[in-house]
């Protein structure tokens, strides 16, 4: 059977987007099932934003071209760009919806076939997803979905032989374990997106309201759905870009601390399928016991407790936002990934010192950045080493833009024509120009 031509991949990923959008309600309440996203959030913002990504990559499908060389001497040469293979995605419970589509899509866009092994705490979402491909069009095999555990599904992706790549959105504890599974089974390659422990850096020329919201949007993701806009929805902290670190310069410190904490207990914590409320639980029994023995830790490292640290009623896994001053960047709490809704405050004096605090972890996902002064925005973009800065904006993503880490927040680009790299094979053809060229 002939290859299928990169524009009629491109023509059923469109179908496959259609087909989503028509059962998005269904598929926003397996993720509020699953995981206890906010089914408000699931319409109106994350599918959306996973609708936007497949139709992205269903554009690019029949555009992923090679290049003519001019070669020395009587040659010359032009590359292939082959779909690397089998890709084994294998993905976190955060954003089930938008983990799947994020991976799949630049994958089936590159002519791929794959096994997606979504997290065991969000399994069902993916089946949904598998069985609109289906309907869609795209043949038997191309996508298939398995669930199961990490140390054993998981595993047994890594170890393949027949598995071409990996493309890992986890912990950077498990992504050890993937590059090694690689290592030792066939090379595969490999692409990890991983932890963070991102920096927001807020200057004195600040707008300070305006820092005091995007410090709230960072730490527990407010995004105002483009389809409900007077809708904000927001996240328990389980964000792997969550801006975690506040660092805020001295001069507006005590302000911003005051309303920080104003805004912080103002939001509603509750049942997901409530459209009045803001943030839900977090996903399990595990997170939730995590989350708040860091909340402990905090205390006893030395850390104030300014608003939070509790749990919210006595039933469910929902917690308090919370918000700690006094942190020092020596402490566990500045320096490891809660995933939960815990925000460290600490003060700086100068732009060099942001710079270096901001880089003092072993992370390097993202960054943010609030000032009206542009040589201290560009000074500080050039001198963070991550992923995605954020200047005066945070959580802003966009299919067309590549987003991973640096440093132990892994590497390799998932998003935009970057992505599609990662499943492509780059074959170099050389003939000569004449019969007899020697
Ligand atoms: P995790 O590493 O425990 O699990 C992620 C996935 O890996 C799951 O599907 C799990 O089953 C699988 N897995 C576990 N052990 C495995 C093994 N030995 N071999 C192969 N697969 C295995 O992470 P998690 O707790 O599910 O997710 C939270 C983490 O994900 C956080 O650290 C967060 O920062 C990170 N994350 C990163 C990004 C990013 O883009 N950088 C996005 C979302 C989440």
């Amino acid at each position: 059977m002939a290859p299928m031509s990169g524009f009629e991949r491109g023509r059923i990923m469109s179908k496959f987007a259609d087909l989503i959008e028509q059962n998005i309600e269904e598929l926003a309440a397996l993720d509020s099932v699953d995981a206890g996203k906010l089914l408000a959030s699931g319409k109106t913002v994350d599918i959306p934003h996973c609708l936007h990504i497949l139709r992205y990559y269903a554009g690019a499908a029949d555009k992923i071209h090679g290049e003519t060389l001019k070669l020395a001497g009587e040659y010359q040469g032009y590359t292939l760009l082959e779909p690397i293979g089998v890709v084994g995605h294998i993905i976190p419970w955060n954003y089930p919806s938008t983990m799947f589509l994020m991976k799949s899509s630049p994958a089936l866009a590159a002519g791929c076939t794959m096994v997606i092994k979504p997290a065991e705490q969000t399994p069902l979402s993916a089946l949904f997803y598998a069985h609109l491909a289906k309907q869609a069009g795209i043949p038997d095999g191309v996508i298939n979905v398995v669930n199961g555990f990490g140390p054993t599904a998981g595993a047994a992706l890594c170890s393949h032989m027949n598995v071409d790549a990996i493309s890992f959105t986890g912990s950077t504890e498990t992504g050890r374990l993937v590059m090694e599974a690689a290592a030792k089974s066939n090379l595969k390659t490999v692409s990890l997106e991983l932890g963070g422990k991102s920096p927001l850096i807020i200057f004195d020329d600040a707008d300070v309201d305006m820092a005091v919201a995007l410090a709230r949007i960072a730490i527990f993701y407010n995004k105002a759905s483009p389809l409900r806009p007077t809708f904000a929805s927001f996240d328990p902290g389980e964000i792997c870009v969550a801006g975690s670190r506040v660092y805020v310069q001295e001069g507006i410190y005590d302000e911003f601390v005051r309303k920080a904490a104003e805004s912080a207990k103002s939001w509603v914590v509750g049942d997901p399928f409530d459209p009045n409320v803001q943030q839900g639980p977090q996903v399990d029994k595990t997170q939730f016991e995590r989350v708040l023995s860091y909340i402990e830790l905090g205390k006893t490292e030395g850390a104030t407790l300014l608003t939070g640290g509790t749990r919210c009623g006595d039933k469910g896994y929902y917690i308090e936002p919370t918000i700690f001053t006094d942190v020092k960047e020596e402490m566990r709490i500045a320096q490891e990934e809660i995933f939960g809704p815990v925000m460290s405050l600490m003060k700086f004096k100068t732009i060099e010192e942001a710079i270096e605090k901001a880089n003092a972890t072993r992370y390097g996902l993202a960054a943010g950045i609030v000032t009206k002064d542009l040589n201290t925005a560009n000074r500080v973009t050039r001198s963070v080493r991550a992923g995605t800065i954020w200047i005066n904006c945070y959580f802003a993503f966009d299919p067309g833009c590549p987003f991973g880490g640096y440093k132990m927040s892994g590497f390799g680009r998932d998003l935009g024509m970057h992505a599609i790299n990662k499943y492509l094979q780059v074959k170099s053809v050389v003939t000569p120009l004449h019969s007899s060229p020697w």
